[in-house]
């Protein structure tokens, strides 16, 4: 049985006639830029989650630049960010000309270790970027007590957490602002590069506007250099058709999580844990062994996909050598990459595809 480690196809296929209709209705307006189904989608988005603004951009990793930028972090200033992540969340740190610092994660989640942030802030401290790795969320009571108290603002990159919860509250809805990303394999997908950027706060939201179509407010009227980063119509429109889908998808992901949790063997595995103040939205569900590269191995032999997210924590790439970053400075994060695995979830994955993925790895421990 062959199982990709998400099928993209799959949900094409299950909402073909309203993509198909919606794609040949932009072409047909020439909305490829702007128009009715951009605002519809920042309109739409914005209410789905519960926050006053939102506003599209080209893809995940500009919605975190974009941001530093709106709430005016750049040169000298310094931001704290998880050591594991894609590399997105400390490259949009450096890009605006800041400095990433790195934190070690917590074992059981992944996410930012709260006990271990007050160490790494300096006078140059402006900001925290915690990261909803895996669609679970990082403890934002720890963390937003730990802003307040040091007076620094919170960006919640919540490109793997669309619709996750923490405390029964949204996630991208405790901090100052927060990044989205559309890109396909996400848990809300367009069908190409894709990002959001979601706040309270009007005067982030009108700079981050600003920013992302050449600081025009209105046509030819330049109040400050900005950048093109525009989400486009087909995206929006593709994006408009899904987000109704959202909710169910996620009910879907999480179901199918609490079904490998109770079947796949918890003596051989660390499997995902879920925080109790936290609603898990199961963007990857990741497993943790020592033996990760020989059951990798055993299951892409069976043809089931399964990849790491990711193989090496940030700190430790060969971008970020001139740290001088020693095993342990990270020793949390520098273990975990060498034992996770992510294996098949998505909404379309089928009960005789998970017993198969069961089965499969339970023959791998006992062969
Ligand atoms: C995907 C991702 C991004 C970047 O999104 P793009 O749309 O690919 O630029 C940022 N942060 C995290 C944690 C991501 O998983």
């Amino acid at each position: 049985m062959k199982i990709p480690l998400v099928d993209l196809h799959a949900q094409y296929l299950s909402i073909k006639a309203e993509i198909d209709q919606a794609i040949e209705d932009t072409i047909q307006n020439t909305a490829f830029i702007g128009g009715n189904a951009v605002q519809e989608f920042e309109r739409e988005f914005a209410q789905l989650i519960g926050t006053r603004h939102c506003i599209g951009c080209a893809n995940g990793t500009d919605a975190i630049e974009i941001l530093l930028q709106a709430m005016g972090i750049g040169k000298g200033d310094e931001v704290i960010v998880p050591a594991i992540s894609w590399i997105s969340t400390s490259e949009a740190v450096s890009t605006v000309g800041a400095k990433p610092v790195f934190v070690d994660v917590e074992e059981q989640y992944f996410t930012i270790d709260p006990t271990l942030i007050e160490s790494k802030i300096t006078a140059c401290t402006r900001a925290i970027i915690p990261v909803h790795l895996y669609g679970h969320p990082a403890n934002m009571d720890e963390i937003m007590r730990i802003a307040q108290k040091h007076n620094l603002l919170v960006l919640e990159d919540c490109a793997q957490a669309h619709l996750a919860e923490w405390g029964g509250k949204k996630i991208g809805t405790w901090g100052d602002a927060a990044s989205f990303s559309f890109f396909p394999g996400k848990n809300l997908g367009a069908y190409g590069d894709a990002g959001g950027m979601i706040t309270n706060e009007d005067k982030i939201a009108r700079r981050a506007r600003l920013i992302a179509n050449h600081g025009q407010e209105g046509k030819h009227n330049h109040l400050i250099e900005g950048r093109n980063s525009r989400l486009d119509g087909l995206q929006s429109a593709i994006l408009n058709v899904k987000l109704p889908f959202l909710e169910g998808w996620t009910a879907a992901r999480i179901q199918k999580a609490a079904y490998y949790n109770s079947n796949l063997p918890k003596s051989n595995l660390k499997l995902p844990k879920i925080h109790h103040q936290a609603k898990s939205v199961f963007h990857l569900y990741v497993i943790r062994t020592p033996e990760r590269d020989g059951l990798m191995q055993f299951l892409k032999e069976k043809g089931i996909a399964c990849a790491v997210h990711y193989p090496e924590a940030l700190p430790f790439l060969t971008c970020y050598a001139d740290l001088e970053r020693k095993a342990g400075d990270f020793p949390v994060a520098h273990s975990a990459v060498r034992e996770i695995l992510s294996i098949p979830l998505y909404p379309e994955l089928s009960k005789p595809q998970m017993d198969f993925i069961v089965d499969s790895i339970n023959k791998y421990f006992k062969r």
